[in-house]
């Protein structure tokens, strides 16, 4: 199974990719995980990233391609669920391009509809863990041990780009150059909306409920 999963930042993605993942045995591919991985390791990568990632804005186009081509290419034969990338027109159509050549196009694209207000609310009630990437929420997803992750005990922190004044500069982003890509795939092929507005479990299940009828479950 091949799916991108679109949303704007906060809208629940990598929540709902770690779902999948675990029913469907595909992997999951976050843009964003891969270049905080490459920030961390310190690699020339992440530091062209850097000020991007910092200031809200994208990173080139040609840099992400060439990495999530690489990341795909060493996909299991499961598949593999993408969060985070394409989040331009031209990255999608590159994508496409792509996997043309392989013939091996993507199953399915869902987008994840949530109002401004509530992505605002997630993103800025967002926790990660430095060392394992697991997310919850302050409210909506507590650590059973509040500020340390339930993985490994690290104490949890809050990305710099959630910060209230990156995620206003993040959203503009999406707007201007994410959004068109939902139309780009509206107008070559299908996309299942999925109302992602309420909680976790009841969001899973309406995606799973289309991930099935896809897989013929
Ligand atoms: P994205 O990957 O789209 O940026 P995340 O999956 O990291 O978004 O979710 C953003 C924040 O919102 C996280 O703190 C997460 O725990 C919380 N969250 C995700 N899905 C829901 C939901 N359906 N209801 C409430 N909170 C959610
Ligand atoms: P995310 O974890 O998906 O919210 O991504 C964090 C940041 O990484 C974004 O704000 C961008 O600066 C950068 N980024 C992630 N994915 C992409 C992408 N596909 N294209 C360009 N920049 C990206």
């Amino acid at each position: 199974m091949r799916v991108v999963l679109l949303g704007a930042p906060g809208a629940g993605k990598g929540t709902q990719c770690k779902r999948i993942v675990e029913k469907y045995g595909v992997q999951h591919l976050s843009s964003g995980d891969i270049l905080r991985r490459e920030r961390a390791e310190r690699t020339e990568l992440g530091a062209k990233a850097q000020s991007y990632m910092d200031s809200g804005g994208l990173v080139p186009d040609e840099l992400i391609v060439k990495m999530m081509a690489g990341a795909i290419a060493k996909a299991p034969k499961e598949g593999y669920v993408l969060d985070g990338f394409p989040r331009t027109v031209n990255q999608a159509q590159e994508l496409d391009e792509s996997l043309a050549s392989d013939g091996k196009g993507i199953d399915a694209v869902v987008s994840l509809e949530v109002d401004e207000q509530i992505i605002m609310e997630r993103m800025t009630g967002r926790r990660s863990c430095p060392k394992c990437g697991a997310v919850y929420h302050v409210k909506n997803l507590k650590p059973k041990v509040e500020g340390k992750c339930d993985n490994d005990g690290a104490e949890l922190i809050q990305r710099p780009d959630d910060k209230p004044e990156v995620v206003k500069k993040r959203l503009e982003t999406y707007y201007e150059q994410t959004e068109p890509v939902v139309a780009y795939y509206k107008r070559n092929g299908c996309v299942l909306e999925l109302d992602a507005g309420n909680g976790v479990d009841e969001v899973g299940a309406k995606l799973f409920e289309m991930l099935d009828a896809l897989a013929g479950k």
